[in-house]
């Protein structure tokens, strides 16, 4: 017997069903939610990516705006749309696609979001509001693993919890959302010696790496629940994560939780940014 499904697109379409009627009540009472993409740049993984945000706000009922500018746009020109942005009031969250071109400074235009609005919850006041345990925007893909993680109804509370990974966007803000669940945190990187032995001491793994096959079978604690936050591609091309998916939910055993690649945290990033759009538009409300 193998480990069961997180479902990512199931448990997507159930918390997106809870946005629309939230996004609807709003709407009804003349304050419809409304989030605006920038793109700046033809890298083509980003142009999906903002296509699928764009797409999500639609079936959602939310309103979107889409701008898309050249690689060259100079930075001084996205910070003053940033700040039309912020004081349209029919624009209640904002998400700048990241990576932008190099002459940019990604903080800088993190910081000129209106911290009410920064719906990918990446300002250093966002990140504060979580370190904290204050209410706040929190960055949609950590929250999204954890909606997951709940999901399962395996508790949290006490469990060893592993995160691999330490960035800014996914690692360390996912470590402190666990942390605030009461699980005891450990969080790996690339200088960590031995991360199998860490792994495997783990009853939630959180694999946020972007490297096939970080975690193996020999890894995994039998019963323990895996999410997989990679995005990698296997050498004929088909998207897959950090897990070595089909022979580490075999070694999980029945009691065990998995979440695939495709499938997965994707489709609950997008969720999770629809409903801290939504909370943003409540806010104001
Ligand atoms: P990132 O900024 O590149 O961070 C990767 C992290 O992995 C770093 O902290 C790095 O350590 C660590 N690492 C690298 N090699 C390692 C190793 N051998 N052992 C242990 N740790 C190692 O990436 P990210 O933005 O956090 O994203 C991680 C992955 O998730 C990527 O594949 C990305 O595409 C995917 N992702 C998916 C979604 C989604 O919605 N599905 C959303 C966001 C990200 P150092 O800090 O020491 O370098």
């Amino acid at each position: 017997m193998t480990a069961q499904l997180i479902d990512g697109k199931a448990l997507s379409q159930k918390i997106r069903a809870e946005v629309a009627a939230r996004a609807a009540a709003l709407a009804a009472r003349g304050r419809r939610p409304g989030l605006a993409v920038i793109l700046v740049g033809d890298d083509p993984a980003s142009a999906v990516y903002v296509r699928n945000k764009v797409r999500a706000c639609a079936e959602s009922g939310l309103h979107s705006v889409m701008e898309k500018y050249d690689t060259a746009l100079p930075e001084a020109a996205l910070l003053e749309r940033l700040a039309a942005l912020n004081a349209d009031p029919a624009i209640h969250g904002i998400l700048v696609q990241m990576p932008v071109p190099r002459h940019i400074d990604p903080h800088r235009v993190i910081e000129a979001i209106d911290p009410l609005k920064d719906v990918d919850g990446f300002s250093v006041r966002s990140a504060g509001e979580l370190m904290s345990g204050l209410p706040g925007l929190r960055p949609a893909t950590p929250w999204g693993c954890m909606k997951m993680i709940e999901s399962t109804g395996v508790p949290v509370r006490g469990r060893h919890a592993v995160v691999i990974g330490r960035s800014n966007t996914v690692g360390k803000p996912m470590a402190l959302l666990l942390l605030q669940a009461s699980a005891t945190v450990t969080v790996c990187h690339s200088a960590t010696p031995e991360l199998k032995r860490h792994v495997q001491m783990a009853d939630i793994v959180v694999a946020a790496v972007g490297r096939r096959h970080t975690v193996t079978a020999d890894m995994v604690k039998r019963g323990a629940t895996v999410i997989d936050v990679g995005t990698n591609h296997d050498e004929a091309g088909k998207l897959c994560g950090d897990v070595d998916f089909a022979a580490v939910r075999e070694a999980l055993g029945p009691q065990g939780w998995i979440s695939p690649v495709p499938g997965g945290v994707g489709p609950m990033t997008i969720t999770m940014l629809l409903a801290n759009t939504v909370q943003a538009a409540e806010a104001c409300a």
